[in-house]
């Protein structure tokens, strides 16, 4: 196999992209799921059953990242994306500039995609999977039906296209992304009740925001940013109440 062909770069890639889901999945849910508070809650925990099913669903999406990473690396080595690796080629300020935009693009596309998965024609083809957790765990945070992972996984191939990044700035999207999705599964018990209600966190999603999605399947599509759910009418009116009244006592 030849270092730089499209079969190296699959294995390599799913190599990382399991090892990055065991390390960062496993450390959070040993960190935060074994103290006692989390045994005295048991009632909200999933069973061994279903976090086995999450873990199976993960190593099949890592199969189909692993190819789009893969994708991504040939189609730069044929010089066809709009990824560079001069830092100065646009600016520093566009390293930034280019994350930031990365970052709403991304949460817009999922946003409407993840409302396409509710639809009763879709959602069991698509998004049943991710919502056999009723209380996600971090290992909830990659578990996607294999049709849905191949429409996440679109959006990082199409980006690379459309929007020049910086190898640097890609890998911290890739970080955030997953740093955030295995926040938004932390549960809503295992951060201080404050987390993320001040006056940012309120544009910003967290783990109690997404748990309500797992429960009400109706409101709270977003992955980053609470801009869509709240300029669309997806915000659960109850969590929002809550968010007013912290403001109010600030
Ligand atoms: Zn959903
Ligand atoms: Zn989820």
């Amino acid at each position: 196999m030849r270092e730089d062909s499209f079969e190296f770069y699959s294995v390599a890639f799913l190599g990382i992209i399991l090892g990055r889901y065991f390390l960062v999945a496993g450390l959070t849910y040993w960190f935060f799921y074994s103290s006692d508070r989390a045994e005295r809650m048991s009632s909200r925990s999933p069973s061994w059953q279903t976090i086995r099913h999450d873990i199976r669903l993960s190593a099949i999406a890592a199969v189909v990242f692993a190819i789009a990473a893969a994708l991504i690396l040939s189609t730069y080595s044929a010089g066809l994306t709009c990824l560079y690796s001069d830092p100065r080629a646009y600016g520093l300020w566009y390293l930034g500039a280019s994350y930031g935009a990365a970052l709403l693009l991304q949460d817009t596309y999922f946003y409407f995609t993840h409302r396409l998965f509710h639809h009763p024609k879709l959602f069991a083809w698509l998004h049943q999977g991710h919502h056999r957790s009723r209380y996600p765990t971090p290992w909830t945070s990659f578990a996607f039906d294999p049709l849905e992972a191949v429409v996440q996984a679109l959006f990082l191939v199409g980006l690379v296209f459309i929007l020049p990044l910086h190898f640097i700035t890609m890998i911290a999207v890739l970080t955030t992304m997953t740093v955030w999705a295995v926040l938004n599964h932390l549960g809503p018990d295992h951060l201080p009740a404050l987390f993320p209600h001040h006056w940012l966190g309120q544009w910003v999603i967290g783990p109690a925001h997404h748990s309500i999605h797992h429960l009400k399947y109706t409101v709270h599509y977003g992955l980053y940013f609470t801009f869509w759910d709240r300029l669309l009418g997806t915000q659960d009116s109850g969590y929002t109440q809550t968010l007013n009244s912290f403001s109010l006592d600030e």
